[in-house]
């Protein structure tokens, strides 16, 4: 693809953070236009690191309060000077731009602050084009020079859970009084979480719900589940010598004294699960106030530092690169069975097989073959 139409578009605006070309990129992007494949080239091929920014996915169930708990971990973070970026993401908004940004007037206190940028996203076609524009949208801030870009998307589901997949640190945020949010959270969802955080502690049944998140974590590592977080804690025991944690870090570890010990142990030794257990962080925040939000920022900062010093953060996203790749081409793959050869011998096959007529393996060897695509199903 030749950059050469596209030379008018200003790249070097976005290397130094002009938050006009920013937001026209960003656009092209939400827009999927395919002149912003270019311009993206052209960015990219300028950047030299781009692993300097931290993302941070911040994902939970509507009203959780992620708004505000964002709007309060941005005033932290430009307390210690960082440049924060803000793409807010809505899964269930046919519209772009704007439309978002308009009930997030909190946020509206750093309009004025040019080392904030804050910028929601939406997108007319499905979901795996929006988690597309997100992994692009992040590409563009980071070679923006943000230190930190937090991404903040509505959901609890594997279609959220896709969204923040380009995400370094992955915050998954509850609150008490939900009733069925743990059983949500534990339908899969559990598993890519890095921090864990109760909002609204100031309400009733906050400490329950900590603990049983922090239940959940012990009973996912005590089972030696394959989780995003395992990874991090064998490197870092790896690091550490296999010893004890330190307990000057503020890791926190299985919480032997209330839990069931002799199921603990039996558990553990059965599935050879590391001695030295650690679960993730759980915290209690209440953003409203803002209280236990610094507390927070220093475990983002925590998780931020271990992933670098482990080398975690690359073979993180490596395995994000992989599954963006993997996503678009199927996406692609999609896309031309929408066209219309293949899409009039799909309505035929399928009615063919319906009748009977024609085997299904036939129908779609039959189809496979039409879009060029290798299939081992037979
Ligand atoms: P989001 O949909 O997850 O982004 O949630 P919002 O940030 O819009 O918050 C939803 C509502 O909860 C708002 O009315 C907030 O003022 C309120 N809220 C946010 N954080 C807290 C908190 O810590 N305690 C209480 N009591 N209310 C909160």
């Amino acid at each position: 693809m030749s950059n050469s139409n596209f030379s008018a578009f200003p790249v070097d605006k976005i290397r130094s953070g002009d938050a006009r070309y920013i937001a026209r990129l960003i656009s092209m992007v939400e827009n999927e236009s395919p002149e912003r494949i270019a311009v993206l080239q052209a960015l990219h091929s300028k950047t030299t690191s781009r692993s300097k920014a931290h993302v941070v996915g911040i994902t939970g169930p509507p009203g959780s309060g992620k708004s505000t708990l964002t709007d309060k971990i941005v005033l932290e973070l430009r307390a210690l000077d960082k440049k924060v970026a803000v793409l807010a993401v809505d899964p269930s908004s046919p519209f772009s731009g704007g439309a978002i940004l308009g009930d997030r007037i909190r946020m509206q206190r750093h309009a004025a602050d040019e080392n904030v940028y804050i910028r929601s996203l939406a997108t007319r076609g499905h979901l795996g084009g929006l988690s597309q524009a997100v992994a692009e949208s992040v590409r563009v801030l980071a070679s923006a020079e943000f230190d930190t870009i937090i991404v903040e998307t509505v959901g609890v589901g594997q279609s959220e859970v896709d969204i923040v997949r380009c995400a370094d640190t992955i915050l998954l945020v509850s609150v008490p009084g939900l009733g069925d949010d743990i059983q949500t959270i534990k339908a899969g969802v559990m598993e890519i979480g890095d921090i864990f955080v109760v909002n609204k502690a100031d309400k009733d049944g906050a400490e329950r719900v900590v603990r049983e998140i922090r239940a959940m974590l012990e009973t996912a590592v005590t089972n030696g589940s394959e989780t995003r977080f395992s990874e991090l804690f064998t490197m870092r025991a790896q690091l550490r010598g296999n010893a004890a944690p330190d307990e000057t870090e503020n890791h926190q570890t299985v919480d032997r004294a209330n839990f069931d010990q002799g199921a603990f142990h039996h558990i553990a030794a059965q599935k050879g699960a590391h001695p030295n257990l650690e679960i993730p962080p759980v915290l209690t925040t209440v953003a409203e106030t803002g209280d236990g939000v610094r507390e927070l920022v220093r475990e983002i900062q925590n998780h931020a530092d271990d992933l670098e010093t482990t080398g975690v953060k690359l073979s993180r996203r490596k395995e994000n690169i992989a599954w963006e790749l993997k996503s678009v081409l199927s996406r692609q793959m999609l896309k031309g069975l929408e066209k219309s050869e293949a899409s009039s011998l799909l309505s035929d096959l399928a009615k063919s097989v319906v009748e009977t007529k024609t085997d299904f393996y036939d129908a779609l060897e039959r189809l496979a073959k039409t879009m060029k695509i290798e299939t081992n199903i037979l």
